[in-house]
């Protein structure tokens, strides 16, 4: 049999993986995508951010962190250098991006087309000056910044995730509309290196569906280190006045606020990248929202074509885009598709301290009325954070109160996004609160905060 011709549009991770899953299969790929190579993660999203994280808190640390473990340091000697920070970041994109693009161009299964892909008909495609016929195609165009429609709202001041992680300057003042991770990434990223900032949030509870203890919580400590988020707030519009920007808004209480700053970073959320892409001509439908509807097995509505990643409007997040791209691919060569299991995908804000959940919480449990039993522990009486003086923070396990098996959890403080996936592997190996409760955990480590969680769990039956 000849081997199926795929053509997959957009080499960010999730068209990558597909892209080699579906080589690994045996298919003949093409894979277009514009410079620069790399895709959001590496050159926009991800990568990036952490990289300028990373020194802004060890500043602040030096700054507060040090009189508490006895060593003093002269203030007036730290400095830092933005344009050393956003260099020492782009030297390491460059050679991220660098790595991927020889893994591609290594893989004797894939060709590389540096273009954009428009589709011409249900099984042809634009790629630069080519015209490529394919028996499948993957769509991981990813997404854009969404900027809702305030009125008043000008490019002059107006910055996205993309503006931020290029300047090279600081501006004294920000505001971040929306308090999402990369809000409150680039928020704390801002605020630790002595940027003003204010966070304008529209929903009255952060994340409806974490733990209000944890959220709470996790919010406390973030004002503790200079980022103070407001919630409920509406957004009626703006004024730019001497060039600077002013948001008129009202609490949930109707209290008119005034928030003037000097620019405002607009992290509401991302839109699927599908301009240019002509679905219509390949017959792809897509959702209210904008974004490339897909079925359980990620089929779009044309049967041979399929969609994974951002452009589907789901999770915005790597694991799933990478998930996404392997099911995709290979969706696109065996018959027939599978599909996309329900796994429980792990989330977090690389903020200090670290906010992380897996699975189910307790409300999202009760909602689907799973009857449950919880176990809930602040770092405060966890003997290495204490002595590492990282008491901020909690963990929240929720368990099945008839099956006893660990249904999720939720957590803020030090090494978070790293704890959270002893309970992503407890969840994947359907681990009961009693199996979990027999792994020894090396003390003192932060890890033993889950073991003692699940104690107090087995102990309450
Ligand atoms: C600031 C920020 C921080 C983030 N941090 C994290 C994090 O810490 N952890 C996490 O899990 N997620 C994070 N994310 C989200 C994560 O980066 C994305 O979910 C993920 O990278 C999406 O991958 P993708 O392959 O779907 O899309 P992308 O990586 O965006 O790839 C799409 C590719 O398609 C190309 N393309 C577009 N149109 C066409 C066309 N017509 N023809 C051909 N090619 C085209 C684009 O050029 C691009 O290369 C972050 C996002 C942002 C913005």
């Amino acid at each position: 049999m000849k081997p199926r011709k795929i053509l997959v549009i957009g080499a960010g991770s999730a068209g990558r993986y597909a892209a080699r899953q579906a080589a690994r299969l045996g298919a003949e790929v093409v894979l277009a995508s514009p410079p620069p190579f790399g895709g959001l993660c590496i050159l926009k999203g991800c990568m990036p951010s952490k990289a300028l994280l990373r020194p802004a808190h060890v500043f602040h640390f030096l700054r507060t962190g040090l009189s508490e473990l006895g060593i003093s340091l002269d203030e007036r000697s730290l400095r830092v250098d933005i344009p050393a920070i956003v260099a020492m970041k782009n030297a390491m994109i460059r050679e991220m991006a660098e790595s991927a693009h020889q893994s591609v161009m290594g893989d004797p299964g894939i060709r590389f087309i540096p273009a954009s892909a428009t589709f011409l008909s249900h099984s042809s495609a634009r790629i630069g000056d080519e015209v490529l016929h394919f028996d499948r195609a993957i769509v991981a165009t990813g997404s854009t910044p969404r900027i809702p429609e305030i009125p008043g709202i000008d490019r002059e001041w107006l910055w996205t995730s993309d503006d931020l992680l290029e300047s090279l300057t600081l501006p004294r003042s920000v505001i971040v509309m929306g308090a999402g991770p990369v809000g409150l990434e680039l928020g704390q990223y801002l605020s630790m290196l002595g940027v003003r900032v204010e966070v304008v949030e529209i929903s009255p509870r952060w994340n409806r569906h974490v733990d209000l203890r944890i959220g709470e919580g996790y919010l406390a400590a973030l004002a503790k280190s200079g980022l103070r988020v407001h919630l409920g707030m509406t957004a009626h519009r703006f004024e730019t006045y001497g060039g600077r920007p002013i948001l008129h808004a009202t609490t949930k209480e109707g209290e008119a606020l005034r928030f003037e700053a000097d620019r405002i970073l607009f992290s509401t959320g991302r839109q699927a990248a599908v301009t240019g892409l002509s679905c219509e001509q390949a017959g792809i439908h897509l959702t209210h929202a904008g974004a490339i509807a897909v079925d359980p097995c990620l089929r779009t509505s044309n049967p041979h074509i399929f969609a994974a990643g951002d452009v589907t409007g789901h999770l915005p997040v790597l694991n799933l885009a990478t998930y996404h791209g392997e099911m995709a691919g290979t969706n696109a060569v065996l018959d027939p598709p599978r599909v996309v299991e329900d796994r429980p995908v792990p989330l977090s804000i690389f903020t200090e301290p670290e906010f992380a959940r897996v699975g189910l919480g307790e409300s999202e449990a009760r909602e689907r009325a799973i009857p449950v039993m919880t176990g809930y522990l602040p770092f405060s009486e966890l003997g290495r954070a204490i002595v590492n003086r990282q008491t901020e923070g909690a963990l929240k396990i929720t368990a099945s109160a008839k099956t006893r098996e660990i249904l999720g959890a939720e957590m803020f403080g030090p090494g978070a996004a790293d704890l959270i996936h002893l309970i992503g592997v407890a969840l994947s190996l359907r681990a009961t609160v009693d199996t979990y409760q027999r792994i020894l955990h090396i003390h003192p480590t932060m890890a033993e905060i889950v073991r003692y969680v699940i104690d107090e769990m087995t102990d309450a039956l």
